[in-house]
């Protein structure tokens, strides 16, 4: 279908390391798709290879039902848009949008109409001539967005968008971006290091780590059921642990998310389908909303809680204090591979 995209076992390979390994993923029609990872995963040569700006070493890539392997960036039908924008800096905002249109040959008078257009539809019709040192950051990404959008490409392939952008611009845009993908029913693939932006964002998280996908699903499935410890640390909001010592009954390391914790004085008694583990507090941190306690259990590994505000007792957890942590069995998740 016009704007699918599938990946089919694609590698890369620089010397003898490889930067990704035998990928493959499938992303639907329309869709919002997130690659998400730490630095170095190999996120942006894999995005690279999509758009024909790097070739593979192995492998298939198809975009829309079509092989496009061995075609170039313009014969895909994608379209990049790059974490420093790359605008020309001596060209209006106009100019920079109508780019694509005049290197494939659209008479002047229409493609700056359908500048116009495009500029229009990211907001930025009222800055139309004026030059990219003009523009603040976030102005600056919509005309690359502009630019990116006017070929009318089937899907739009993004590298970090939001990085360079102050806090606050960033969670606007990032709706923005949704708000346009949704619009115009187009296939997005955003590159990002940032769990918060990826859950946000995505109709599909691909969670990259050493060049292979170690987990991929919509975000709530992830958060749900991380796959590995790597998942379950970087995503955050878990505690990964292993049940060596202590009185759990369970084989292998396993994750328990910190909101599913509670914290009560230590008893003697037993709930149904809980397991209650003797603890001390080392330290609370107030985070607004929720507490943030970290507790240490018995053979000494750390795990992170968080109380809501009005569940916090004080005269119970404060640091140092001897506590229960108790959480049930059923929110016990394993894990498939422990690093
Ligand atoms: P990410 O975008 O997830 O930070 P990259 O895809 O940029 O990661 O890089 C993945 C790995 O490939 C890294 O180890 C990086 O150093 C290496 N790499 C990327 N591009 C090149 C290149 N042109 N030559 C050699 N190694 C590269
Ligand atoms: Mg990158």
């Amino acid at each position: 279908m016009k704007g699918s995209v599938q990946l089919l076992d694609i590698s890369k390979r620089y010397g003898t390391s490889l930067a990704v390994d035998n990928v493959s993923l499938n992303i639907e029609s329309g869709s919002y798709c997130c690659l998400l990872g730490p630095s170095g995963c190999g996120k942006s040569t894999t995005l690279r290879m999509i758009a024909g700006h790097e070739s593979v070493s192995t492998g298939v890539v198809s975009l829309s039902d079509r092989n496009v392997t061995n075609l170039s960036p313009r014969q895909r039908g994608t379209a990049m848009m790059f974490q420093n924008y790359a605008l020309f800096p001596h060209m209006s905002c106009i100019e920079n949008a109508a780019y694509g249109l005049k290197v494939s040959g659209v008479a002047k008078s229409d493609r700056l109409k359908r500048a116009e257009d495009m500029l229009a539809l990211v907001d930025m019709h009222a800055h139309l001539h004026k030059l990219p040192a003009h523009l603040s950051g976030g102005q600056q990404q919509r005309v690359a967005l502009a630019r990116a959008l006017i070929c009318k490409p089937d899907v739009i392939l993004l590298d970090e968008p939001l990085s360079a952008l102050d806090p606050f611009l960033r969670i606007k845009m990032r709706k923005e971006l949704k708000r346009l993908q949704r619009q115009l029913g187009l296939t997005f693939i955003h590159v990002t290091h940032s769990q918060e932006e990826a859950f946000a964002l995505a109709d599909l998280a691909v969670v990259m780590k050493d060049g292979k996908i170690e987990q991929q699903g919509t975000p709530k499935s992830i958060f749900e059921k991380p796959a590995s410890a790597f998942v379950a640390d970087f995503i955050g909001g878990h505690n990964v642990i292993d049940p060596t010592d202590i009185a759990i009954d369970a084989s292998s390391p396993f994750s328990v998310r910190s909101d599913h914790i509670r914290i009560t004085s230590i008893s003697n008694a037993t709930t149904e389908n809980t397991v209650h583990l003797s603890a001390e507090i080392v330290d609370v941190e107030f985070q607004a909303q929720f507490y943030f306690v970290e507790a240490e259990i018995s053979n000494g590994q750390r795990c992170m809680c968080f109380i809501p505000e009005d569940d916090l007792d004080p005269t119970l957890i404060s640091s140092g204090s001897s506590v229960q942590l108790n959480w049930r069995i059923d929110d016990m998740n394993t894990l498939s591979h422990t690093q």
